[in-house]
Protein backbone atom coordinates (compact mmCIF):
# COMPACT_ATOMS: atom_id res chain seq x y z
CA UNK A 1 0.00 0.00 0.00
CA UNK A 2 0.90 3.54 -0.25
CA UNK A 3 1.53 5.92 2.15
CA UNK A 4 0.98 9.13 4.25
CA UNK A 5 3.34 11.79 1.89
CA UNK A 6 3.59 14.69 4.53
CA UNK A 7 3.95 12.21 7.41
CA UNK A 8 7.03 10.82 6.13
CA UNK A 9 8.04 13.57 4.45
CA UNK A 10 9.24 15.65 7.59
CA UNK A 11 11.52 12.51 8.39
CA UNK A 12 13.51 13.24 4.97
CA UNK A 13 14.97 16.30 6.55
CA UNK A 14 17.05 18.71 4.85
CA UNK A 15 13.83 21.33 3.33
CA UNK A 16 11.40 18.50 3.48
CA UNK A 17 8.56 20.44 5.59
CA UNK A 18 6.26 18.86 8.58
CA UNK A 19 2.12 19.05 8.45
CA UNK A 20 2.18 21.70 11.44
CA UNK A 21 5.42 23.26 11.32
CA UNK A 22 5.64 25.08 14.90
CA UNK A 23 4.89 28.63 15.21
CA UNK A 24 7.89 31.09 15.88
CA UNK A 25 6.82 32.06 18.95
CA UNK A 26 5.49 28.72 20.21
CA UNK A 27 7.71 26.31 22.87
CA UNK A 28 9.00 23.37 21.28
CA UNK A 29 7.15 19.67 22.79
CA UNK A 30 9.66 16.36 22.43
CA UNK A 31 6.84 13.76 22.85
CA UNK A 32 6.93 9.84 22.45
CA UNK A 33 3.83 8.29 22.23
CA UNK A 34 3.67 4.45 23.37
CA UNK A 35 1.16 1.68 23.21
CA UNK A 36 0.50 -1.62 21.15
CA UNK A 37 -0.53 -1.91 17.64
CA UNK A 38 -4.29 -0.44 16.81
CA UNK A 39 -4.20 1.63 20.05
CA UNK A 40 -4.50 4.74 18.07
CA UNK A 41 -1.35 6.18 18.19
CA UNK A 42 -1.09 7.57 14.63
CA UNK A 43 -4.51 9.34 14.89
CA UNK A 44 -3.97 10.56 18.53
CA UNK A 45 -0.06 12.17 16.81
CA UNK A 46 -2.16 13.59 13.90
CA UNK A 47 -4.09 15.74 16.08
CA UNK A 48 -1.62 16.12 19.07
CA UNK A 49 0.54 17.73 16.15
CA UNK A 50 -2.25 19.97 14.78
CA UNK A 51 -3.27 21.31 18.66
CA UNK A 52 0.10 21.75 19.36
CA UNK A 53 1.86 22.94 16.42
CA UNK A 54 4.57 20.37 15.87
CA UNK A 55 5.90 17.55 13.51
CA UNK A 56 4.35 14.24 13.71
CA UNK A 57 7.56 11.15 12.71
CA UNK A 58 6.04 7.87 12.34
CA UNK A 59 8.82 5.03 11.35
CA UNK A 60 5.91 3.02 10.34
CA UNK A 61 5.01 6.08 7.48
CA UNK A 62 8.40 6.04 6.82
CA UNK A 63 9.01 2.53 5.89
CA UNK A 64 5.75 1.87 4.03
CA UNK A 65 6.82 4.73 2.38
CA UNK A 66 10.52 3.48 1.19
CA UNK A 67 8.90 -0.03 0.54
CA UNK A 68 6.19 2.18 -2.01
CA UNK A 69 8.62 3.80 -3.75
CA UNK A 70 11.00 1.07 -4.22
CA UNK A 71 14.09 2.49 -2.16
CA UNK A 72 17.17 0.87 -1.32
CA UNK A 73 16.16 1.36 2.23
CA UNK A 74 12.57 -0.28 1.14
CA UNK A 75 13.96 -3.70 -0.25
CA UNK A 76 15.70 -3.83 3.15
CA UNK A 77 12.55 -3.37 5.21
CA UNK A 78 9.97 -4.98 3.08
CA UNK A 79 9.88 -8.47 4.70
CA UNK A 80 9.42 -7.18 7.95
CA UNK A 81 6.91 -5.14 7.26
CA UNK A 82 4.97 -7.83 5.67
CA UNK A 83 5.69 -10.58 8.24
CA UNK A 84 4.57 -7.67 11.42
CA UNK A 85 8.89 -8.45 12.84
CA UNK A 86 10.37 -5.59 13.89
CA UNK A 87 12.80 -3.79 11.27
CA UNK A 88 16.44 -4.51 13.10
CA UNK A 89 17.55 -1.69 15.32
CA UNK A 90 20.36 -1.13 13.37
CA UNK A 91 18.62 -0.24 9.72
CA UNK A 92 16.04 1.51 12.28
CA UNK A 93 19.06 3.70 14.04
CA UNK A 94 20.86 4.26 10.68
CA UNK A 95 17.37 5.92 9.30
CA UNK A 96 16.57 7.92 12.70
CA UNK A 97 19.96 9.35 13.40
CA UNK A 98 20.35 10.34 9.49
CA UNK A 99 17.03 12.46 9.71
CA UNK A 100 17.74 14.18 13.09
CA UNK A 101 21.00 15.38 12.04
CA UNK A 102 19.21 17.49 9.68
CA UNK A 103 18.39 19.48 12.93
CA UNK A 104 15.51 21.45 12.94
CA UNK A 105 13.01 18.80 14.28
CA UNK A 106 15.43 18.89 17.40
CA UNK A 107 15.03 22.18 17.92
CA UNK A 108 11.30 22.57 16.90
CA UNK A 109 10.28 19.70 18.34
CA UNK A 110 8.26 16.28 17.70
CA UNK A 111 6.11 13.46 18.53
CA UNK A 112 7.49 10.09 17.80
CA UNK A 113 4.77 7.22 16.82
CA UNK A 114 6.20 3.72 16.77
CA UNK A 115 10.02 4.95 17.33
CA UNK A 116 11.55 3.73 20.15
CA UNK A 117 10.14 0.21 19.95
CA UNK A 118 13.06 -1.76 21.50
CA UNK A 119 15.19 -0.95 24.69
CA UNK A 120 18.54 -0.43 22.00
CA UNK A 121 16.19 1.97 20.40
CA UNK A 122 14.96 4.20 23.56
CA UNK A 123 18.84 4.54 24.33
CA UNK A 124 19.84 5.75 21.05
CA UNK A 125 17.27 8.50 21.56
CA UNK A 126 18.54 9.58 24.52
CA UNK A 127 21.64 9.81 23.15
CA UNK A 128 20.34 11.93 20.19
CA UNK A 129 18.19 14.07 22.65
CA UNK A 130 21.04 14.77 25.18
CA UNK A 131 21.10 18.33 24.43
CA UNK A 132 16.87 18.48 23.59
CA UNK A 133 15.78 16.19 26.22
CA UNK A 134 12.33 14.92 25.62
CA UNK A 135 9.56 15.82 27.83
CA UNK A 136 6.94 13.16 27.82
CA UNK A 137 6.46 9.52 26.96
CA UNK A 138 2.51 8.96 26.91
CA UNK A 139 1.92 5.23 26.99
CA UNK A 140 -1.85 4.83 25.99
CA UNK A 141 -3.62 1.68 27.14
CA UNK A 142 -5.86 0.06 25.75
CA UNK A 143 -7.49 -4.21 26.33
CA UNK A 144 -6.29 -6.35 23.95
CA UNK A 145 -9.81 -7.28 22.81
CA UNK A 146 -10.94 -3.66 22.06
CA UNK A 147 -7.40 -3.70 20.02
CA UNK A 148 -8.37 -6.75 17.90
CA UNK A 149 -11.74 -5.54 17.37
CA UNK A 150 -9.89 -1.62 15.83
CA UNK A 151 -7.64 -3.42 13.81
CA UNK A 152 -9.45 -6.13 12.23
CA UNK A 153 -11.88 -2.78 10.99
CA UNK A 154 -9.18 -0.80 10.70
CA UNK A 155 -9.10 0.50 7.22
CA UNK A 156 -6.58 3.43 6.08
CA UNK A 157 -6.28 6.05 3.36
CA UNK A 158 -3.57 4.45 0.75
CA UNK A 159 -2.62 8.71 -0.18
CA UNK A 160 -3.30 10.98 3.22
CA UNK A 161 -3.20 8.23 6.27
CA UNK A 162 -6.67 9.13 7.27
CA UNK A 163 -7.40 6.31 9.61
CA UNK A 164 -11.48 4.87 9.19
CA UNK A 165 -13.41 1.35 10.44
CA UNK A 166 -15.98 -0.63 8.93
CA UNK A 167 -17.92 0.61 11.35
CA UNK A 168 -17.05 4.69 10.83
CA UNK A 169 -16.55 4.27 6.87
CA UNK A 170 -16.24 7.11 4.79
CA UNK A 171 -18.90 8.87 2.83
CA UNK A 172 -18.57 7.68 -0.16
CA UNK A 173 -18.04 4.00 -0.84
CA UNK A 174 -14.29 3.73 0.04
CA UNK A 175 -12.97 6.78 -0.77
CA UNK A 176 -11.15 9.37 1.95
CA UNK A 177 -12.94 12.00 2.84
CA UNK A 178 -10.22 14.27 3.50
CA UNK A 179 -8.52 13.88 0.20
CA UNK A 180 -10.43 11.60 -1.93
CA UNK A 181 -7.87 8.74 -2.06
CA UNK A 182 -8.11 4.89 -2.05
CA UNK A 183 -9.50 3.70 1.47
CA UNK A 184 -7.86 0.22 2.22
CA UNK A 185 -7.32 -2.24 4.72
CA UNK A 186 -3.13 -2.62 5.73
CA UNK A 187 -0.71 -4.74 4.59
CA UNK A 188 0.12 -6.12 7.87
CA UNK A 189 -3.42 -5.76 9.51
CA UNK A 190 -4.39 -9.52 8.38
CA UNK A 191 -5.00 -11.66 11.66
CA UNK A 192 -1.34 -13.32 11.32
CA UNK A 193 0.24 -10.26 11.27
CA UNK A 194 -1.36 -8.90 13.60
CA UNK A 195 -0.71 -11.89 16.28
CA UNK A 196 3.08 -11.35 15.65
CA UNK A 197 2.69 -7.90 15.68
CA UNK A 198 0.98 -8.10 19.56
CA UNK A 199 3.64 -10.79 20.59
CA UNK A 200 6.66 -8.26 19.47
CA UNK A 201 5.22 -5.33 21.12
CA UNK A 202 5.03 -7.51 24.28
CA UNK A 203 8.27 -9.33 23.94
CA UNK A 204 10.92 -6.41 23.18
CA UNK A 205 8.62 -2.84 23.31
CA UNK A 206 6.77 -3.32 26.85
CA UNK A 207 10.77 -3.12 28.41
CA UNK A 208 11.05 0.40 27.11
CA UNK A 209 7.99 1.38 29.62
CA UNK A 210 9.93 0.41 32.42
CA UNK A 211 12.83 2.24 31.00
CA UNK A 212 11.34 5.84 30.71
CA UNK A 213 8.67 5.14 34.28
CA UNK A 214 12.60 4.85 35.30
CA UNK A 215 13.75 8.23 33.98
CA UNK A 216 10.34 9.77 35.35
CA UNK A 217 8.89 10.73 32.30
CA UNK A 218 6.38 7.90 31.67
CA UNK A 219 2.14 8.77 31.99
CA UNK A 220 -0.30 6.43 31.32
CA UNK A 221 -3.19 7.63 29.56
CA UNK A 222 -6.56 5.54 28.87
CA UNK A 223 -7.13 4.58 25.60
CA UNK A 224 -10.20 3.73 25.71
CA UNK A 225 -13.32 5.81 24.32
CA UNK A 226 -13.62 8.14 21.14
CA UNK A 227 -10.88 10.09 19.51
CA UNK A 228 -11.56 12.95 20.64
CA UNK A 229 -12.30 11.82 24.71
CA UNK A 230 -8.80 10.35 24.07
CA UNK A 231 -7.14 13.56 22.89
CA UNK A 232 -8.72 15.16 25.79
CA UNK A 233 -6.73 13.29 28.35
CA UNK A 234 -3.56 13.71 26.67
CA UNK A 235 -4.04 17.53 25.94
CA UNK A 236 -4.72 17.50 29.96
CA UNK A 237 -1.44 15.47 30.79
CA UNK A 238 0.41 17.60 28.51
CA UNK A 239 -0.80 21.10 29.54
CA UNK A 240 -0.38 19.81 33.33
CA UNK A 241 3.48 19.01 32.89
CA UNK A 242 4.33 21.66 30.51
CA UNK A 243 6.53 24.90 31.56
CA UNK A 244 4.90 26.97 29.06
CA UNK A 245 7.77 29.70 29.15
CA UNK A 246 10.24 26.96 28.38
CA UNK A 247 11.72 27.23 25.46
P1 LIG B 1 3.56 0.89 12.56
O1 LIG B 1 2.91 1.66 11.45
O2 LIG B 1 4.16 1.79 13.60
O3 LIG B 1 2.65 -0.16 13.15
O4 LIG B 1 4.82 0.11 11.90
C1 LIG B 1 4.62 -0.83 10.88
C2 LIG B 1 5.81 -1.76 10.79
O5 LIG B 1 7.01 -1.00 10.51
C3 LIG B 1 6.14 -2.52 12.07
O6 LIG B 1 5.36 -3.72 12.21
C4 LIG B 1 7.63 -2.83 11.86
O7 LIG B 1 7.81 -3.88 10.93
C5 LIG B 1 8.13 -1.55 11.20
N1 LIG B 1 8.59 -0.54 12.18
C6 LIG B 1 8.09 0.70 12.37
N2 LIG B 1 8.76 1.36 13.31
C7 LIG B 1 9.73 0.51 13.75
C8 LIG B 1 10.73 0.60 14.74
N3 LIG B 1 10.92 1.71 15.50
N4 LIG B 1 11.55 -0.48 14.94
C9 LIG B 1 11.41 -1.60 14.20
N5 LIG B 1 10.46 -1.75 13.25
C10 LIG B 1 9.62 -0.72 13.02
Amino acid sequence: MSVQPDRAAWFEGGDAECDHPPAASSRPFRVVLLGPPGVGKGTQAELLCKSLGTCHLSTGDVFRAAVAQGTPVGLEVQQYLDTGELVPDEIVIRVVDEHFAAGGPLEDGFILDGFPRTLVQAEELEQVLTDHPLDLVLNIEVPTDTILHRIAGRRVCVNCGASYHITNRPRVDWTCDVCGGQVVQRDDDTEEAVATRLEVYDRQTVPIIDFYANLGKLVVVDGVGGGDEVQERLVKEIDGRFDPTRR
